[in-house]
């Protein structure tokens, strides 16, 4: 690292920005498998781009078929899921884009990570706090039946922690609310903030 040189790029991130006419930031969507945060992100996102905004969707799922697909699930191999991920977003945020990124995230301090790559108000964390049962009934994957058959080792919530946000931006939980609601919930707080008009 010694001899890598930082070069100061004269396209800086509020130009980006302000070519975009938007205010870039990411919303990162953290809770159980299961519990909405694939859906509501991908709702989101085509609201965000009815209303002509920039966006790019980073999904757990899809990320680990590719840039992270020599990963795997051990407590370390996540720490560095999420690390990768969250450098990702804000190359993204740098170019302008308000980044969604769904993953599970299930450590608070790989959270607390990336949050701190952002200047405050630029990381929005939000909680899809749909309780276990709700995930697990739902199943949508079939990873719940697998982890309980021991078949999957390892999995958020059955055999390895999920630990719970104390302070996100937003709490979801989809139990009670639907996609559309979600999906409100969030704009109304992009709205508040000034994110979007
Ligand atoms: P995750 O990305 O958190 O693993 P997914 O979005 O992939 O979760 O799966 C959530 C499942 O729950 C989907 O099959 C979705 O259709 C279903 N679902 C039912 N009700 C809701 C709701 N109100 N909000 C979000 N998802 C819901």
């Amino acid at each position: 690292m010694n001899n890598i040189v930082w070069h100061n790029h004269s396209v800086t991130k509020e130009m980006h920005a302000e070519l975009n006419a938007q205010r870039p930031c990411l919303l990162w969507f953290t809770g159980l498998s299961g519990s909405g945060k694939s859906t509501i992100a991908n709702a989101l996102e085509l609201e965000l781009h009815k209303l002509q905004q920039r966006t790019y969707l980073l999904d757990g799922d899809n990320v680990r078929h590719g840039l992270n697909k020599d990963l795997g699930f051990s407590d370390e191999d996540r720490v560095e899921n999420i690390r990768r991920v969250g450098e990702v977003s804000r190359l993204f945020v740098d170019a302008g884009l308000i980044v969604l990124s769904a993953f599970i995230s299930p450590f608070r301090s790989d959270r607390q990570i990336a949050r701190d790559f952002f200047p405050e108000g630029e990381f929005i964390e939000v909680y899809v706090s749909t309780p276990l049962a709700v995930c697990e009934e739902r199943d949508p994957k079939g990873l719940y039946q697998k982890a309980r058959e021991g078949v999957i080792k390892q999995f958020t919530g059955i055999d390895s922690p999920y630990e719970e946000p104390e302070a996100a931006e937003l709490v979801l939980d989809t139990s009670v609310l639907s996609v559309r609601d979600s999906v409100e919930h969030i704009i109304s707080y992009l709205r508040s903030q000034g994110r979007i008009s």
